[in-house]
């Protein structure tokens, strides 16, 4: 556990929480600013402050455990589609630094929007950019 981390205290039970499912290594929880009816975190019960640190042997358990709490939600709550977000550094919009999976219900009409402006790049510039990733 991570010092004065409120996602370490609430994963560990320190803090309550609706906790919709919960195991050794995780635990899933109702956010408290939902997006829509549902919208559960699953918190790794180690402290990762992001993707880069989370050890691998959690990685692997975390979308079998997604999966489960996905078709708990969409079985109780009927939701007619469902979107998986996850936030890493300011930029990307994380506002807590403990690694968490949001689990976003979707509605017809709910209201949200959950998506990006695609952009419309030249070959070369595609090129450049599998270079940058690719290239020695
Ligand atoms: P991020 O922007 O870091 O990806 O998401 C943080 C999420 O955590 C937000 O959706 C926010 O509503 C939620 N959140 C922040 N603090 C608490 C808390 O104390 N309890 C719960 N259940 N959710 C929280
Ligand atoms: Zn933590």
């Amino acid at each position: 556990m991570a010092d004065n981390c409120i996602f370490c205290k609430i994963a560990n039970g320190e803090i309550p929480s609706r906790t919709v499912y919960e195991d050794d290594d995780f635990r899933a929880i109702l956010d408290l600013g939902p997006a829509t009816k549902g919208h559960t975190l699953i918190l790794p019960k180690v402290h990762a402050d992001n993707l880069y640190e989370l050890p691998d042997k959690i990685g692997e358990r975390l979308i079998p455990v997604a999966k489960g709490v996905a078709g708990l939600l969409k079985q109780k709550l009927t939701c007619a589609g469902l979107n998986l977000v996850q936030n890493n550094g300011e930029a990307a919009g994380q506002t807590v630094n403990h690694f968490h999976l949001h689990i976003i219900p979707r509605y017809e009409n709910d209201g949200q929007k959950i998506l990006w402006n695609p952009t419309k790049p030249a070959d070369e510039e595609l090129d450049a950019v599998l270079s940058a990733i690719m290239g020695k």
